[in-house]
């Protein structure tokens, strides 16, 4: 193939990961090539007035994160959400804002279902508590360090092995915690359900909706990166070229080539397989099929009431018995910080092997299917439906599968010292926050690579631990107080 253009570095990908990276590489003027027609991948939403309905992301981490810098840098407004992120319905009854520790008690299951549920949510508990404490970035670790060693906690087991048997009740609701992971409790570590019991349950570092929705942060990178990004440009091939890398795109103006010294590959792997299988040595490609991804399927709703509603003081519910797993009010916040009240935007989705039974279904019938559960649930949604988008995601997050954390190092380490790996699959856990980590890191070995030559060691860089005081007196039993997290 003919090279067309020369850069320092491309970038394949314009999602968080690869947004983040190349900011980190502006001096660089790296090249962006971006598949769909517009940049934020799985972050995506849509204003309509003071309201947002999004499909992707939506919790943000806190202001000491890497993301939450950029939110400020940006300017751009995130709201703390006030409704309770523990809820659960049952039987078309919601439990709302139920502690962990009653829930057992408040849940409308049998006597020996409440004893199992109790027995297994002790145990879940405890490993949530485990990956917060292991989360703690020590002195002179790096973030890579981290995440393996976050990885490899309960890396080697199944979630179901864990539990043990349950009672058919308490693992209906196990199942839809895994499937808000993407996945069926016999297919995820243990470590992969910790980190979601860890962040979201125990510590509520992803508690803030951006007002305006989530894709303002993307957009508004997207625009300071502009003369860099190219839209509609999917990359069809990589290739290994004397001392660089060769990376060939399909675009609006038809085929094309750009050779660089480096790349960054921040693509989820069933999108990066086509392009890369002819670079991959047999250790690499061994590594990225460690890593699996699973679907979720997203109605988001708008209403248009004025009147309160019954969901107005919940964030999340957890809906076992639903073709939906979850149910997310992304008002809560809005509302919350004194705007007055003008309709609703609802989410649900459903993960794993609810994704899967609604993949190859048109729009309107998942709208019809998640309708019809949501009117069990909340028989008002339905006659104030203003606007309603529906995204089947088929690659909606990757989940740790046991046997995960084998691949870390050869992810960590990219291809070829030249081609480096970025996004939340090639963390511990599925967020923006993590996709943005790596994406720093990879462009740091492509600093080594075009400053220096060659790949050094990541600088250390603090990883962002919860800063609730719970969370930090644990922190503090477990190391001492001299590597508490910083206040
Ligand atoms: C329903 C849902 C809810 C979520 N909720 C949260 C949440 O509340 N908080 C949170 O922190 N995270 C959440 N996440 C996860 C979060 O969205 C992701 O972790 C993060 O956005 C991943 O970013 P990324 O850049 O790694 O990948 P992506 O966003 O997937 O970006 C990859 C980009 O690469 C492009 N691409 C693919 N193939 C090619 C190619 N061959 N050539 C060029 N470009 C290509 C894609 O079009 C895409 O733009 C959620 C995800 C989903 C789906």
């Amino acid at each position: 193939m003919a090279v067309t253009e020369e850069r320092d570095v491309v970038i394949v990908g314009a999602g968080i990961a690869g947004l983040t990276a190349a900011r980190e590489l502006r001096a660089h003027d790296p090249l962006v090539l971006e598949a769909s027609d517009r940049v934020g991948g799985r972050i995506w939403s849509k204003q309509c007035g003071e309201l947002a309905m999004s499909v992707g992301a939506h919790m943000f981490p806190p202001p000491d994160s890497v993301i939450g810098g950029f939110v400020t840098e940006y300017g751009l407004d995130v709201l703390k959400i006030t409704g309770s992120m523990l809820n659960l319905a049952l039987q078309d009854r919601v439990i709302q804002d139920a502690r962990p520790e009653l829930m057992p008690f408040k849940l409308p299951l049998s006597l020996r279902g409440r004893a199992s549920f109790a027995r297994a949510g002790l145990k879940v508990k405890r490993i949530g508590d485990e990956y917060m404490r292991l989360a703690v970035q020590q002195p002179g670790e790096t973030a890579a360090d981290v995440r393996l060693r976050l990885l490899r906690y309960g890396g080697d087991e199944s979630f179901a092995d864990f539990l043990g048997p349950l009672h058919p009740e308490a693992e209906q609701i196990f199942r839809a915690l895994c499937n808000r992971t993407i996945a069926e409790p016999d297919e995820i570590s243990v470590s992969a359900m910790a980190a979601l019991f860890g962040h979201v349950w125990d510590t509520g570092d992803l508690g803030r909706n951006m007002r305006g929705g989530s894709g303002l942060l993307p957009e508004a990178m997207g625009r300071e990166l502009a003369d860099q990004i190219r839209l509609q440009t999917r990359a069809t091939s990589l290739a290994f070229d004397g001392a660089g890398v060769t990376v060939g795109f399909q675009g609006p103006d038809g085929a094309g080539s750009v050779r660089a010294r480096a790349a960054i590959v921040a693509v989820p792997t069933p999108d990066l397989i086509p392009f890369m299988a002819d670079a991959m040595t047999p250790g690499f490609r061994s590594a990225i099929d460690r890593v699996t991804f699973g679907p979720h399927v997203v109605l988001s709703i708008r209403t248009g009431e004025r009147e309160p509603m019954p969901w107005d003081d919940l964030y999340s519910i957890l809906t076992p018995d639903y073709a939906f797993n979850m149910v997310f009010n992304h008002t809560n916040s809005l509302y919350a910080a004194g705007t007055p009240k003008q309709g609703s935007v609802l989410m649900v989705y459903g993960g794993a092997q609810r994704g899967y039974a609604l993949l190859g279904k048109s729009h309107a019938e998942i709208e019809e299917i998640f309708l019809r559960d949501l009117d069990r649930l909340y028989p008002q949604v339905r006659s104030n439906i203003v606007e309603t988008w529906v995204m089947p995601w088929a690659h909606a997050g990757a989940f740790a599968a046991p046997g995960r954390w084998r691949a870390q190092e050869t992810l960590e380490r990219g291809l070829g010292g030249r081609v480096f790996l970025a996004g939340d699959w090639v963390s511990d856990f599925v967020s923006m926050e993590t996709a943005a980590l790596t994406a720093i890191d990879a462009a740091a070995n492509v600093r080594g690579v075009i400053e220096r030559g060659g790949v050094q060691q990541p600088p250390t860089r603090p990883v962002v631990v919860p800063r609730d005081p719970k969370a930090t007196k644990r922190v503090q039993a477990f190391f001492g107080d001299a590597s508490a997290p910083e206040e």
